[in-house]
């Protein structure tokens, strides 16, 4: 069969390290008999073992099979039906955090600072391992041992860090000015590597690598230099796009045209607000639909959405071209995404660790659980090899529970004079149940309303509306790149492909750990997915990328992951069947905290209370935190939204 010839080729049959797993997962006979929706991961016990070692997993991660089943059952009003007689465990505590992202590991933290070291905690989370969406990712192939991030890149936000968020960095040890000491900021440069765009068939009519871009370096807001216009200079000459798309091109790039003539700024800012960048391009700019296709991506990784759903104010705020004859204030205007804001400060504030901010939940862990990870700087914990067992210890005055996802968060009496909390969670196939003088739910806010019925209606809407934008991160590891070196690039962007996005990691060496400098040395190709059905509301957009991802095999993924290798670095002499080592693809159908889209939320634009404001409320004992609490997908939005939430809890 022609399928199973091309599968060949890919090395879909190869044995890679994924294939130790079922869709990641390893299956544990306990688990082979249990109900998915009620395992909450694998069966109890099972993290107390030895070997147990998530971040050394291939496969399909991030939500992994395990660790998703029960919320859906929940939210599809089935989960009580199996659920049985919840066991008490007789434990009490002076605060359970629902969530061990980077926002319940840092209440944690700031609540010991408040309450003593001596308060007892306990975090439970759905995952088989702590961080959330900070996911540390391990490979090894012979000798070398790589990192990646499986999710949460880099400390980075668009905004400055609040005074808050960065003191908890500083007191975890990380020297953001540092940065520049460890990463080889001139290794691909000095190789004559650049970044290039794939243009691939389907959308363009012939597959075509152009290689033109200049090299990024760390930080980088958005994927095409846009104001450079040298940069488009190849683009043009090589680019399989129509001759009238590639005047448009340079138009684009320098007419100064004011397209709005006769109003004023805040007037334009306000039409800008209203329109998408694609409408602009295509009905205000008038250029041919290859120009829209060029950039129809360039945003997804910041936005996860395509430049259908992505105000033109946005794009001007972006730095993306076609607004330089519109002569608009350059103060910020309103309705913009705070992620179109530029901010000089915030774009100097950047560091990135091999697997990520990994390393900052890695950092807090150790700060709660000293004896789970060894060392004693920001440095030496990048190598450090957590202790798994450790992490749930019943001396331990914090513990973090792993697999359990929390099913029922409840006042026992009436919210306003209540004494404790009793939550309830899932875990190996049985519910359990554990009391609290409070807790905070550092959760996902969609899932809130399932596991805290008695919130009132109105902050059960807002909690819904906060709808994650799903990403597919994906690691592979490669025996080497020496294709990447005789194409000429380090990073590609593929507007019309599977991952639109991919990249050889930011070389940094750090506390022993060293990155790939030599092309025959292992790598780790970090590809992005933002999944989307352009032509909707980013909501309905989101929903549909979340379901893609969820229906999805790994299998399928594999085969896309492999073509698209092939078809952009073939004719450098990749060969997907020989030069891949290990896949992971970390799945986040519930990605990004949703920020708010001024052609979309109409609130964003006229002023008031915003969603996450009244989502946030604190109810009874019960305080809510999460990045979702400020509607920014940002690592210090989780730390200052942890603080907020601790502060509510403790005031007297
Ligand atoms: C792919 C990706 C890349 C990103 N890159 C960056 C970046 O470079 N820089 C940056 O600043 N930010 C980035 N972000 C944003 C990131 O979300 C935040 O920085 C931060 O890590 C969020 O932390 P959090 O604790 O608020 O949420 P999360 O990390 O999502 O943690 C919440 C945890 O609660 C768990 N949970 C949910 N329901 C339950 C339940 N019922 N019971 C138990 N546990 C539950 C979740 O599974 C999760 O583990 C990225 C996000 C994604 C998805």
């Amino acid at each position: 069969m022609v399928h199973d010839s091309w599968d060949r080729e890919l090395g879909m049959h190869r044995r890679i390290t994924r294939r130790d797993f079922i869709n990641g997962v390893a299956v544990t006979a306990g688990a082979a008999m249990t109900p998915w929706h009620l395992l909450g991961g694998e069966s109890a016990g099972a993290d107390k073992k030895l070997d147990y070692y998530p971040p050394a997993l291939t496969g399909l991660r991030g939500s992994h099979p395990g660790s998703f089943e029960t919320a859906h059952s929940l939210r599809d009003g089935t989960f009580w039906d199996d659920a049985g007689k919840p066991v008490d465990t007789g434990e009490t505590y002076d605060l359970i955090i629902v969530g061990g992202g980077i926002s319940g590991l840092a209440a944690a933290h700031f609540y010991r600072k408040i309450a003593g070291a001596k308060a007892r905690i306990l975090i439970l989370d759905n995952h088989d391992d702590f961080g959330g969406h900070a996911k540390r990712n391990e490979f090894r192939d012979g000798n070398n041992f790589r990192l990646g991030y499986g999710g949460t890149y880099s400390i980075e936000s668009p905004a400055p860090y609040s005074k808050v968020a960065k003191g908890v960095v500083e007191e975890l040890g990380i020297d953001v000015p540092s940065y520049s000491k460890y990463l080889d900021a001139s290794l691909y440069r000095s190789l004559g590597l650049r970044s290039s765009i794939f243009f691939d068939k389907e959308t363009f009519g012939t597959d075509k690598l152009v290689v033109s871009l200049p090299t990024f370096g760390g930080g980088e807001k958005q994927f095409i230099a846009t104001d450079k216009p040298e940069v488009w200079k190849q683009i043009l000459a090589e680019a399989p796009i129509a001759e009238q798309a590639k005047k448009d091109l340079e138009r684009l790039h320098h007419q100064q045209q004011d397209y709005f003539p006769g109003l004023s700024s805040v007037e334009k800012k306000a039409k800008l607000a209203r329109m998408s960048y694609a409408s602009y391009l295509r009905v205000v700019v008038k250029v041919h639909e290859d120009v829209v296709k060029i950039f129809s991506a360039v945003l997804q990784p910041t936005f996860g959405l395509g430049i259908d759903a992505i105000a033109a104010q946005d794009a001007w705020g972006d730095d993306l071209p076609g607004f330089a004859g519109m002569n608009l204030d350059p103060a910020p205007g309103k309705g913009m995404n705070r992620d179109a804001i530029p901010n000089e400060e915030a774009e100097r504030y950047f560091f990135h660790f091999p697997d990520g901010n990994a390393t900052i939940a890695r950092l807090l862990v150790r700060k709660l659980i000293p004896d789970a990870i060894p060392g004693n700087s920001a440095s030496d914990v990048v190598l450090a090899k957590a202790n798994y067992a450790k992490l749930d210890e019943s001396g331990s005055p914090v513990r973090i529970r792993l697999n359990s996802t929390a099913v029922r968060v409840k006042h026992l009496g009436d919210a306003a004079s209540a004494k404790e909390i009793e939550v309830s969670y899932a875990r190996g196939g049985k519910v359990y149940t554990a009391k609290a003088k409070n807790s905070i739910l550092a959760c996902w806010h969609v899932v809130i309303p399932y596991i805290c019925e008695d919130l009132p209606d109105s902050q059960k809407q807002a909690l819904s509306s906060a709808q994650k934008v799903p990403l597919l991160y994906t690691n592979v590891l490669l025996h080497n790149w020496t294709s990447f070196q005789k194409l000429g690039t380090n990073a590609v962007y593929a507007p019309g492909c599977y991952h639109t996005r991919l990249k050889l990691d930011h070389p940094v060496s750090i506390g022993g750990y060293e990155c790939a400098r030599k092309p025959l040395e292992s790598v780790v190709v970090a590809m992005q997915k933002t999944p989307c059905k352009p032509g909707r509301p980013a909501r309905e957009q989101h929903s549909f990328g979340r379901i893609e991802l969820f229906t999805t095999t790994f299998e399928t993924m594999e085969r896309e992951i492999r073509t698209q290798l092939a078809r952009t670095l073939g004719s450098g002499g990749f060969d997907p069947a020989r030069d891949i080592a290990a896949i992971t693809v970390n799945r986040w159908p519930h990605g990004y905290a949703y920020e708010y889209n001024s052609l979309f939320d109409s609130f964003w634009l006229e002023g008031g209370e915003t969603p996450c404001e009244i989502a946030r409320k604190p109810f009874g004992r019960i305080a809510i935190a999460n990045s979702d609490a400020g509607a920014y997908a940002y690592t210090d939005e989780a730390i200052n939204q942890a603080w907020r939430a601790v502060g509510e809890i403790t005031k007297s």
